[in-house]
């Protein structure tokens, strides 16, 4: 699995061309079944991967952290929100809550997330292939296919079944 995350960022940017074409007409006619294929995509793509033998979302990027997020974390901490914020996070130039540094400093050695069943919105839906209306995340998803081996793999099989 290293050696593919390791090539993927060079992967990605030799597709870069292609995918971006291919959103762009996605955009302006998606399909009426995009939502059920992309579904069906995502489910066969992460049957075959492991994202414990991965992580590498967790180790490169990190999500950004909603206000329900960190009051659900805090709490498991029995800390206070602003104790939380203080300890963890940082506000990016976008305005956002997000990790002082990565890796990510829940992630164990083992690619186990410690805080797992509370860990942030945009961790469980990373990298986001079964969202519905995917066309709208295009630019993202640009972006994730030279993070997530799994986004990668999902937009090449898509333009195999997707004719735009
Ligand atoms: S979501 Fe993607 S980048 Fe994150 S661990 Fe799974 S395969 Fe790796
Ligand atoms: S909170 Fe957990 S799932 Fe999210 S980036 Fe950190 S280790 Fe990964």
């Amino acid at each position: 699995m290293q050696d593919i995350i390791n090539n993927l960022p060079k992967l990605a940017k030799d597709k870069h061309n292609d995918n971006k074409k291919f959103f762009a007409k996605l955009k302006k006619k998606p399909p009426k079944n995009l939502d059920y294929v992309m579904q069906e995509l995502h489910e066969e793509e992460f049957k075959r991967t492991d994202c414990l033998e991965c992580a590498n979302c967790c180790k490169t990027t990190g999500p950004l952290f909603t206000d329900k997020d960190i009051e659900r974390i805090a709490k498991s901490f029995k800390l206070k929100p602003q104790q939380f914020i203080e300890q963890y996070l940082r506000i990016d130039e976008d305005n956002d809550y997000v990790l002082q540094s990565v890796p990510c400093v829940f992630l164990g050695a083992d690619n186990y997330c410690s805080i797992y069943d509370v860990r942030p919105k945009a961790c469980r839906e990373f990298p986001h292939t079964d969202r519905k209306k995917f066309q709208q995340i295009s630019n993202l998803t640009l972006k994730n296919v030279a993070i997530c081996p799994a986004a990668f793999n999902i937009v090449e099989e898509m333009k195999k079944r997707i004719k735009v």
